[in-house]
């Protein structure tokens, strides 16, 4: 039986998404350990040094050598991506909307196994990779449509006579040129390949540059941009370290426009290097989260319970959307933790390529020795661990960067409230006055995403006073997790994005873009 995955199934999957996903993971695991070369100009290009990666599902398991490009590899990617913007450029918007689109059907005519080696590369249970996998594909099919329905930005104005001259006026707007795409490990797939269509379709030419830790995915895409078809030179792809290439691409002179996705030092640094140069340049940068919940005593605790579960220690709380900071009402604070810790208690770690395994590894051996040590800053510092212990490394989890899930209440003063941790880790506090949580929400640098559970008639006051770019008030699917093109926009305010433009969003296509005022007598 055949059915299309879409938002609604990764919340409730039917039987043969399960059975899809096992025969999937067979075949892809009969594959591991090949050699993955870049892919430059419409063609595959060998590098002089790969790296030789392993699962953090289980660091035996040799997933395959993935090139690592050098600084001519770079040339050559921006070379080729230059030479193919003019034509691109001129292409009807039609048939630009048509090869993105094209892309987006073979990802999901791959989507399983596509998900199966998100598994493997990233350590994401099957419904995160197929959720990443799928919500890729809709990147294209979306942006595509979205591009058209504006009819590609061009707009006519009216004439303006002037002593009996007329001029007529229109506005046009424009692609850039090469367009640079950094991705992240913990969505290598979605936030290479969604940026991706928001620039081929645009008219820009792109170079991909995927995370050192996650250089399979990047690569998969590239498989599905060969297969559908785009002219050469108009999508390149680069693995390799961010030290060694992404400077390079940065600082080339023929880089118009960066879309980053990462940490706030190195998107701060990107936007300081795309402002020097010959000119300022344009900077997309969605730059991660401290996201806040505030739980008042109106609230629907099973919604509060199941959302806050799902948003904090989802895919090990390695989300810039995670939930990392809970405010709860005093009243209601021993009744939530309760119902926190029956959920915890149930979370089962382990191999993520198996069905029963909710919680698979952390991406890697830093992320987990990051998580020994703030473990025991809290600890150190005055927290209570609430319902788990902070095991890490437990055998019984098996042979890979496994950790368990951590609900601690922490005394204000702590500076982990201060400091993301991308780890499944959640710090509580309990509150008096609702004005104090929504003071002590928003007493961060960053304001990605924010949840609330309270009344309905509380709601407003919520969004009125909370400064996040996406937020999400009594959703029990996810307290601060989840968006989905064509959804729920997504993006940062204040440290966690440069342009108030959320992902998906009706003025998200516009950044790519440059207007050109016609006035013509
Ligand atoms: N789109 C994902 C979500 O809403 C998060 C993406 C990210 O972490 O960068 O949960």
């Amino acid at each position: 039986m055949s059915f299309r995955l879409t938002y609604a199934t990764m919340y409730n999957p039917p039987e043969t998404m399960h059975e899809r996903f096992e025969l999937a993971m067979t075949q892809v695991e009969s594959t591991l350990g090949a050699r993955h070369p870049l892919f430059i100009d419409g063609a595959d290009r060998d590098a002089r040094q790969h790296a030789h990666r392993r699962s953090p599902i289980d660091t035996g398991l040799h997933l395959g050598d993935f090139a690592l490009a050098d600084p001519a590899d770079v040339e050559a990617a921006m070379a080729a991506a230059r030479a193919a913007f003019p034509a691109w450029r001129a292409t009807p918007l039609a048939e630009r909307a048509r090869l993105v689109r094209r892309v987006g059907e073979i990802m999901e005519q791959r989507v399983y196994q596509i998900a199966a080696a998100l598994t493997l590369e990233v350590g994401k249970n099957r419904m995160e990779a197929l959720g990443e996998a799928q919500e890729t594909v809709d990147f294209f099919r979306h942006y595509a449509d979205d591009f058209e329905s504006h009819a590609g930005y061009r707009h006519a104005l009216p004439d303006d006579p002037i002593k009996g001259i007329a001029s007529h006026n229109a506005s046009v707007m424009l692609p850039y040129g090469v367009w640079v795409v950094i991705a992240p490990f913990n969505f290598p797939l979605a936030l290479a390949g969604g940026p991706t269509a928001a620039a081929l379709v645009t008219g820009n030419t792109v170079v991909v540059k995927g995370a050192s830790d996650t250089p399979w995915a990047g690569r998969l895409l590239a498989d599905c941009v060969r297969d559908a078809g785009l002219p050469a030179g108009v999508f390149n792809y680069l693995s390799g370290s961010g030290r060694e290439i992404g400077e390079a691409l940065v600082q080339h002179p023929l880089t118009a426009g960066i879309t980053f996705t990462g940490s706030v030092p190195v998107g701060r640094h990107l936007m300081r290097q795309m402002a020097s140069g010959a000119y300022p340049r344009p900077c997309i940068a969605e730059m991660g989260g401290k996201n806040p919940c505030i739980v008042t005593e109106h609230a629907n605790l099973d919604h509060a319970a199941a959302g806050i579960v799902r948003s904090a220690y989802g895919m090990g709380g390695q989300k810039c959307s995670a939930l990392s900071r809970l405010y709860v009402h005093e009243s209601v604070a021993d009744a939530l933790i309760e119902r926190l810790q029956a959920q915890l208690a149930a979370i089962r770690i382990g191999d993520p390529r198996r069905r029963e395994y909710w919680l698979g590894p952390v991406v890697n051996a830093a992320a987990y020795d990051n998580y020994l040590r703030y473990v025991d800053a809290l600890r150190g510092g005055g927290a209570t661990l609430l319902g788990s212990e902070g095991r890490a490394g437990d055998p019984a989890f098996g042979h890979g960067h496994y950790v368990e899930p951590v609900l601690a209440e922490v005394p204000l003063a702590h500076p982990l409230w201060q400091q993301e941790m991308f780890l499944p880790i959640l710090m509580l506090h309990r509150y008096g006055d609702r004005a104090e949580a929504m003071r002590l929400a928003n007493d961060t640098p960053m304001g990605l995403t924010a949840g609330f559970y309270g009344g309905a008639d509380e709601v407003s006051w919520f969004h009125e006073h909370i400064e996040a770019g996406v937020t999400y008030a009594n959703r029990p699917q996810g307290a601060t997790t989840g968006a989905w093109p064509g959804y729920q926009p997504f993006g940062g305010w204040k440290g966690s994005g440069s342009t108030g433009k959320a992902i998906a969003s009706f003025y998200y296509l516009a950044q790519y873009l440059r207007e050109q005022s016609r006035t013509v007598v």
